[in-house]
């Protein structure tokens, strides 16, 4: 499946929460689901349909899937990993995804969002272990350092991000040195570390069938 390049308040109306795709402006009155909390369309604002068993697996891989900002193909393939290993898959999943590098940047509060944050590492601002990484799916392991290389225009730009993202919304597994814009990876995410309600198990049965 393509790329979507529709409006990304669309997505959290179709999936009847809010996805925090934007940045600082979800948490303002300026929030779209605040104001039109109906699904989108011609129907969206008749009383929601009930799902069955199989549109329940459905909305909630998408609701992964597009928090995250992956395309189906990068899901499915951290999904195929994770079932691989011996631990349980759903909290591996997850183990995955958070340790994706823009995720890791987004929950430093190096970035108001995680399509930022790809922005970040795509314009070749991170490094990892102080190698320059313009990979946003790089995967961080114990130990990994993160810091953010900028020239003195950009200080301001981070001053200003590191100021509104908020310190506690970092999590456990990350230690954060907002001044040095430095990070390092304490300890591999877990489960309790995803911060949005989620039942991985109905992901794991969608792929299952
Ligand atoms: Fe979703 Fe609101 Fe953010 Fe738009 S502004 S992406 S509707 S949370």
């Amino acid at each position: 499946m393509g790329k979507y390049i529709g409006p990304k308040c669309r997505l959290c109306r179709r999936e009847g929460e809010k996805l925090l795709l934007k940045g600082l402006r979800c948490s303002t009155y300026r929030c779209s689901f605040e104001k039109k909390s109906y699904a989108p369309g011609e129907h969206g604002n008749a009383r929601r349909m009930k799902l069955s068993n199989y549109g329940l697996q459905l909305r909630e891989k998408q609701k992964v899937k597009r928090i995250y900002g992956l395309y189906e193909k990068q899901f499915r393939g951290y999904f195929k990993k994770a079932a691989s290993k011996k631990d349980v898959t759903g909290a591996i999943l997850f183990q995955y995804l958070e340790r994706r590098l823009d995720n890791a940047l987004f929950k430093c509060g190096f970035a108001t969002s995680r399509s930022q944050a790809r922005q970040l590492v795509g314009h070749g601002f991170v490094k990892v272990n102080d190698r320059a990484v313009n990979i946003s799916s790089y995967l961080l392991k114990q130990g990994d350092e993160i810091s953010i290389r900028i020239n003195k225009k950009g200080q301001k730009t981070f001053k200003d991000i590191t100021e509104k993202t908020q310190e506690s919304n970092i999590p456990g597994w990350l230690e954060v040195d907002k001044e040095k814009l430095k990070a390092k990876v304490m300890r591999l995410p877990e489960r309790g570390d995803v911060d949005f309600p989620v039942n991985e198990q109905l992901i794991v049965e969608l792929y299952s069938r």
